[in-house]
């Protein structure tokens, strides 16, 4: 698990749930059409693939790549620590699916566009966010 940090959390919703509290059980989860297999994300009721309503909630791998990155400098709230990498991650399971994220547990030096990563977790109560850090 990631340090805890100052973060504005989600609030959770019977739609977005699994995708915020998967982490209690180390998972990273989206929903796939039980139809075509698309993973559809954000959550939404129906596939955006084949308009199937037959959406299940699916663990993948939690490894990708870094899709494009930047860093931040600006700290926005009291408590913010800086710098850090806001970063687009794709994920391994299914060209266009990326999380907006950040990425630890490494140097800002070190991060380039397609190093492969994978998910960890960072706890706040209920809310389990999913980062990325190098995967080795
Ligand atoms: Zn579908």
């Amino acid at each position: 698990m990631a340090a805890r940090s100052n973060r504005v959390l989600p609030a959770l919703t019977p739609e977005n749930q699994h995708f915020w509290t998967g982490g209690a059980r180390g998972a990273l989860c989206f929903l796939r059409c039980t139809k075509c297999r698309h993973f559809v994300h954000p959550p939404a009721p129906i596939c955006s693939e084949c308009l199937s309503r037959d959406l299940e909630v699916t663990a993948v791998s939690g490894r990708g790549v870094v899709y494009t990155y930047t860093v931040n400098h600006q700290s926005w709230f009291p408590g913010m620590v800086t710098p850090f990498v806001i970063a687009i991650v794709e994920l391994a399971e299914q060209p266009g699916l990326r999380l907006t994220t950040n990425l630890v547990n490494c140097s800002i030096d070190q991060v380039k566009i397609g190093m492969p990563v994978r998910a960890v977790f960072e706890n706040h109560d209920a809310v389990w966010i999913p980062l990325f850090e190098p995967a080795l």
